[in-house]
């Protein structure tokens, strides 16, 4: 392969200097990508290395799965089942236990935004569970502050 040419000065004295760059998604935690800097050792014009895009773009897409694993983990633990949520949402049957467990399955982001949406606020179930009656979202909502409140103490 060629030695990479300097796109400031166009000397072949680019060296590559690989750095860590830490991405994070809510509820995903945090993950770990290498990325390149092309350095021109001549002029010390700093570049992004071609790939890093790519290295990011998968690094995010995996994480966004771990978070969706991890949110629906979290839900299941606090005793909503995937089904019931499936229920409750109108979702086409088995489709959180698909993003769940399928690893090959990359959730949409309105998915994903769904998702984080319901683990930040998962009365917001019991609210959908009733068709979304304003009423039942109301008192719903009364409720969760009370219990908020309480637990303050
Ligand atoms: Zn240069």
């Amino acid at each position: 392969m060629d030695r990479p040419i300097c796109s400031y000065c166009g000397k072949d004295s680019v060296s590559i200097e690989v750095k860590d760059m830490v991405l994070s998604e809510p509820y995903g935690g945090t993950a770990t990508v290498k990325i390149k800097d092309k350095v021109c050792t001549h002029c010390g014009f700093v570049e992004n290395d071609d790939d890093n895009d790519l290295v990011i773009q998968e690094g995010l897409t995996a994480l966004k799965r771990t978070s969706m694993v991890k949110m629906i983990e979290a839900l299941n633990s606090m005793g909503y089942t995937t089904a019931a949520m499936e229920r409750a949402l109108e979702l086409p049957a088995r489709t959180l236990a698909r993003w769940k467990n399928e690893q090959s399955i990359s959730p949409s982001a309105a998915g994903v935004a769904l998702m984080r949406i319901i683990r930040t606020f998962p009365w917001i179930l019991a609210v959908a569970d009733s068709q979304f009656d304003p009423e039942v979202a109301r008192i719903t909502l009364l409720q969760q502050i009370e219990h908020e409140f309480r637990n303050l103490d």
